[in-house]
């Protein structure tokens, strides 16, 4: 048994298989979601739950955030009732949801007054590399902080890479997620554009696939398209939210402003709790 107690807050599509490698490492694991139906896969495979935010980072020495958003996140940390009522001097918090960088630096500073430590360390990839360890982990905060969380990140990801002061990490993670917002909106359009001119969408990808433009992205969503079915491993919505923080910290860039519209769009026809693949029903049915 590794000797750090572990928290964790936040099982949902990406947190409860990331909680799941913490145990199967070997680490004490204690974890805390509002909808306690959650918790039950982990307390099955030998997590405690705690009651509440105040308790789980009053066990723990080290506490995962892996939240919706920021408003989420700014509740789950707050004085009164959240990890921060409950924590000791001492204690390392580690948020892996994606924020704004603003959102980043403002939590390490309530930190610091608490005498808490702060990493930002959000996370590249989804669902399947969540479960098999292999996300890429972005990592802000101080360097001894990153040191002493490496060992538990290793168990999380196949990369775990400090990118400087609170807030690098949200910064290089709304980057990245500009990336794959037009990864998938230009395979979308792509295929809709082969299709109106005669090509089968399983021959379109077959090209795209054998030749250089066949990145991972488009691999992975290719059976989406496929089968004209988008199941939530990354939610439109969260799409939307990202290039919207994007953004926030500055993005003006010429492809980032219809980016964002045409997620919007898809999201306010319905679309916000399904893939962001499913950007592709929304572009067929606006065509
Ligand atoms: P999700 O399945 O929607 O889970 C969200 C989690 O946040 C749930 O545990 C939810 O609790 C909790 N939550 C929301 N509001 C809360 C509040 N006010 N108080 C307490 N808990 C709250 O989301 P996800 O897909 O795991 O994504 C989590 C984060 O990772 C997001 O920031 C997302 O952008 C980022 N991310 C996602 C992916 C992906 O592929 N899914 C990849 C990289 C990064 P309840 O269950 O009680 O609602």
């Amino acid at each position: 048994m590794n000797k750090l107690k572990i928290g964790w807050a936040g099982l949902g599509n990406m947190g409860t298989p990331m909680a799941l490698n913490i145990l199967k490492a070997g680490y004490e694991l204690t974890v805390f979601n509002r909808d306690k139906d959650k918790e039950q896969e982990l307390i099955a495979a030998g997590a405690r739950s705690a009651k509440s935010l105040q308790e789980l980072a009053s066990h723990c020495d080290v506490v995962f955030t892996m939240l919706s958003d920021d408003k989420a996140v700014k509740s789950v940390y707050n004085e009164t009732d959240g990890l921060l009522s409950g924590s000791k001097t001492g204690t390392l918090m580690i948020d892996m949801s994606t924020v704004a960088p603003d959102t980043s630096r403002y939590l390490s500073a309530l930190c610091k007054t608490k005498q808490v430590s702060f990493l930002d360390a959000p996370v590249s990839g989804s669902v399947q590399p969540a479960k098999e360890g292999k996300l890429i982990i972005l990592v802000g905060g101080e360097a001894q902080d990153f040191e002493k969380a490496k060992p538990i990140l290793d168990v999380l990801g196949k990369l775990a890479l400090y990118l400087g002061t609170a807030g690098a990490g949200s910064s290089a993670k709304l980057a990245i997620n500009y990336l794959l917002g037009i990864n998938i909106q230009a395979l979308a359009e792509t295929v809709l554009f082969a299709e109106q001119n005669g090509i089968s969408k399983e021959n379109m990808l077959t090209i795209i696939n054998e030749g250089a433009c066949g990145n991972g992205i488009i691999k992975l969503k290719t059976p989406a398209v496929l089968n004209d079915n988008f199941p939530p491993a990354f939610a439109l919505k969260y799409i939307v939210k990202d290039l919207k923080l994007a953004k926030g910290a500055g993005l003006n860039s010429p492809l980032s402003n219809p980016l964002l519209n045409t997620f919007e769009a898809a999201a306010a026809d319905g679309l916000g709790e399904e893939d962001l693949m499913a950007v592709i029903k929304y572009l067929k049915s606006s065509s």
